[in-house]
């Protein structure tokens, strides 16, 4: 009898152990039988070639068109070429000196084929084919193998064919023993979940398609438990670590400021006010995401956060990815503060504070007055990058770091911060992103934050409207598009042009275009379509006081045009800018699309975005523009894009081969199983933190999460 923790050697030989653990990294049983079945041929069925991908190591299930030898010219040998079919599509194989395999490669013999798919000229090809003939040669042991009509495809490497592991794994389950299912009996019952092994027995010699789906169902609970167990783990540590609480100080500058809001804070900016402000009361640390698209008022919300904290004696830190974004943080918190933020200076409110800019890249006396003023306490909020941080600058008493921009900042700087309270305490954590994210990948990919996210957008806010430009197709559509921007900045607005690329990179020997690059595009269009128009340039290499002179020069309107990378992507803030055109779109991801035209129609005039792209029609790269085109909820839009990309896209993980963490679950689909495993994780985690009482959950883990993977999960 076999355990899932017994090692392979002694159950395979050594020679078929190495191999897995070699090609796939399997050791144990339990490595073995956690390597799920990618698909399944049924009997009688053959694999659709046209769903298979280049390059991807694939096996089909086909029957042989026909095969012919011939002899290389060049050197002395044969080639047997062989095209075998799914009756629609062809694929090509062929085998260099093997001609002996022409006597069993029958015409008309179906069986699994196994290779990597490349393409020649307009032909695909299998290269390198491994094949196991399902008959009638191999009768006995088809047969054996293939009792079922359900036959498991696995994911494989050379020299470990799906068939092999097959082989392996009936061996295994032969004398597979499961003495004790890691999960509770009574969670089993209550989400009517079959047993370990029947599962394990279910995905890899599935009877039905319905035993099938009842084991899948048990494995992807078991993947997404052991991961919302790590991350209960992780919220459980970071909040059990002492703060220092904040809790709101009536008259204080927080109350000044409400006062004089000159708006309504939307449903949404109140009630997750509320929760922040009841998180910063507690003696514990807040570790809370706060989602919403851009313009959708994150910025009060944080600033009302902030207000709290100075409030009751301690300090706020903000932090940017970028210089310019955190120069601009502290222009605008500034205004919004008013004299609320100009602590001793003339006319500086009474209990006022100061806000602090601290970056750098400042001249040396400028910052030593900043490093004075943050670390006597005098500024109430100080704004910087994420080096803040990192340079342990110090601080009088940091209560609250506001970090915004998720998605440049993992989990280990998160960790870094955790020390950087009063007294050994950790200051509480509000992180903001104006990327939307489904709530499933929320839940697994931020798991260890508490979310919070604000739908609605304030009122008054005006459209976006998106038009893909489809170069290839209508190429005089892009001169249309410099005539658009010319009509906009000729209604005193400004227009922003984005382009993939800087253009100071030595040059590459692809013979592809590269993407259109900002030192390029600038020169061609201030000396031809947007000519007598100012034009400016600003992109990431740029010295950070040249980046933002040109920012003030656009703020200011002494530029119509700005040309730009990226850098542009987030938070920047000029009400003006109403058209944005982005050169080679499809070189850009949906959500960092949706991203970018949010900097244009933030003022009262509708923004106008326009997609330019040398993709054509039909294609999925195509498609993605057009979802851009089609809707402006950044929430439909994830969602969206998720359904486009492959889910390996998402996760990083490896489509074959390696062993990575979610094999079964997916983050479009079980939504379910991923909002109720994390519910009882939690339940769990509270009961018993280290779950001395559930060992078999702490093996779970261990089996299922590849620690490595998680923390890329999370950095990705
Ligand atoms: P985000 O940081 O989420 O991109 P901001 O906080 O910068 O959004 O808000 C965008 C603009 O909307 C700002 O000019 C802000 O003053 C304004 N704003 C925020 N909340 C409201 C509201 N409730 N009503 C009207 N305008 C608002
Ligand atoms: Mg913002």
């Amino acid at each position: 009898m076999a355990g899932l923790r017994d090692k392979l050697p002694l159950l395979l030989g050594a020679k078929t152990a190495k191999a897995l653990s070699t090609a796939l990294s399997i050791e144990t049983v339990s490595d073995l039988l956690r390597h799920y079945p990618r698909r399944y041929a049924e009997r009688g069925e053959l694999t659709d070639i046209a769903g298979l991908e280049l390059g991807e190591h694939a096996t089909v299930l086909a029957r042989i068109e026909r095969v012919s030898k011939r002899t290389m010219k060049s050197r002395r040998g044969t080639i047997l070429d062989m095209v075998i079919t799914d009756g629609k599509r062809r694929l090509a194989c062929a085998f260099f000196n093997q001609a002996w395999r022409e006597k069993e490669l029958a015409p008309g013999k179906t069986g699994l084929f196994s290779g990597k798919v490349t393409a020649f000229r307009d032909t695909l090809q299998l290269a390198n084919p491994e094949y196991q003939l399902l008959e009638p040669e191999n009768e006995a042991e088809a047969v054996d193998n293939f009792a079922g009509a359900i036959i498991p495809v696995y994911p494989a490497a050379a020299g470990m064919p799906s068939w092999s592991i097959e082989k392996c794994v009936r061996q295994v389950l032969d004398v597979l023993e499961v003495d004790e299912d890691p999960m509770p009996a009574e969670l089993l019952k209550r989400y009517g979940l079959t047993g370990l092994e029947p599962a394990l027995r279910g995905i890899h010699r599935p009877e039905s398609w319905a035993a099938l789906e009842s084991a899948r169902q048990r494995l992807k609970w078991d993947e997404a438990m052991a991961v919302q167990l790590i991350f209960a783990q992780r919220r459980h540590s970071a909040v059990s670590r002492p703060a220092k609480a904040s809790p709101h100080t009536d008259g204080g500058i927080l109350d000044a400021f409400d006062k004089r809001l000159p708006f309504e804070l939307t449903d949404g900016q109140r009630e997750i006010g509320d929760e922040i402000a009841a998180d910063l009361a507690t003696e514990h640390p807040m570790n809370r995401l706060l989602q919403g698209e851009v313009g959708s008022g994150k910025t009060v919300v944080a600033l009302r956060a902030m207000l709290q904290v100075v409030d009751s004696g301690r300090q706020a830190a903000m932090l940017a990815p970028t210089e310019v974004l955190a120069a601009q943080h502290a222009r605008s918190l500034r205004d919004m503060l008013g004299d609320l933020a100009q602590a001793g200076e003339l006319g500086g409110a009474e209990n006022a504070t100061r806000v602090t800019l601290l970056t750098g890249s400042m001249g040396a006396k400028e910052r030593k007055k900043a490093l004075l003023e943050t670390i006597s306490g005098e500024a109430g909020i100080v704004v910087g990058t994420h080096a803040l941080i990192q340079d342990s600058v110090s601080f009088a008493e940091l209560g609250l770091v506001v970090v915004d921009e998720q998605h440049r900042f993992g989990v280990e700087q998160r960790d870094a911060l955790r020390s950087r309270g009063a007294e050994g305490t950790s200051p509480h954590v509000l992180v903001m992103t104006a990327t939307p994210i489904p709530r499933t990948v929320a839940m697994t990919v931020y798991g260890d934050l508490e979310t919070s996210a604000l739908r609605q957008m304030p009122v008054g806010r005006s459209p976006i409207k998106t038009s893909v430009v489809p170069v290839a197709e209508k190429p005089a559509w892009l001169d249309r598009a410099w005539q658009r921007v010319r009509e906009e900045v000729g209604k005193g607005h400004q227009a922003y042009v984005v382009c993939p690329r800087i253009g100071d990179e030595p040059p590459s020997d692809k013979t592809e275009r590269p993407p259109v690059a900002v030192l390029d595009v600038a020169p061609e269009l201030e000396h031809g379509p947007l000519k007598g128009l100012r034009v400016g340039v600003l992109h990431g290499r740029m010295p950070a006081d040249e980046k933002d002179t040109v920012m003030r020069a656009f703020a200011a309107a002494e530029l119509d045009v700005l040309v730009a990378t990226t850098v542009i992507e987030v938070g920047v803030n000029v009400p003006n800018a109403t058209a944005m055109v982005i050169m080679d779109a499809d070189r850009f991801g949906v959500s960092q699309l949706h991203q970018l035209r949010g900097r244009v129609g933030r003022g009262s005039v509708p923004g106008l975005c326009l997609l330019v792209t040398e993709t054509l029609d039909g294609t999925s790269t195509r498609e993605r523009l057009a979802a851009v085109e089609s809707t402006t909820d950044g929430f439909e839009l994830s969602r969206l894009d998720l359904e486009l990309r492959r889910e390996g896209d998402i996760l990083g993980a490896a489509q074959s081969g390696k062993r990575s963490t979610l094999k079964l679950l997916s983050l479009l689909r079980d939504e379910e199983v991923i909002a109720d495993a994390r519910t009882c994780a939690q339940a769990f985690v509270e009961q018993d933190p280290e779950l001395k009482k559930f060992p078999g959950l702490a093996r779970l883990i261990a089996d299922v999460v590849d620690q490595d993977r998680v923390e890329y999960l999370e950095k990705s």
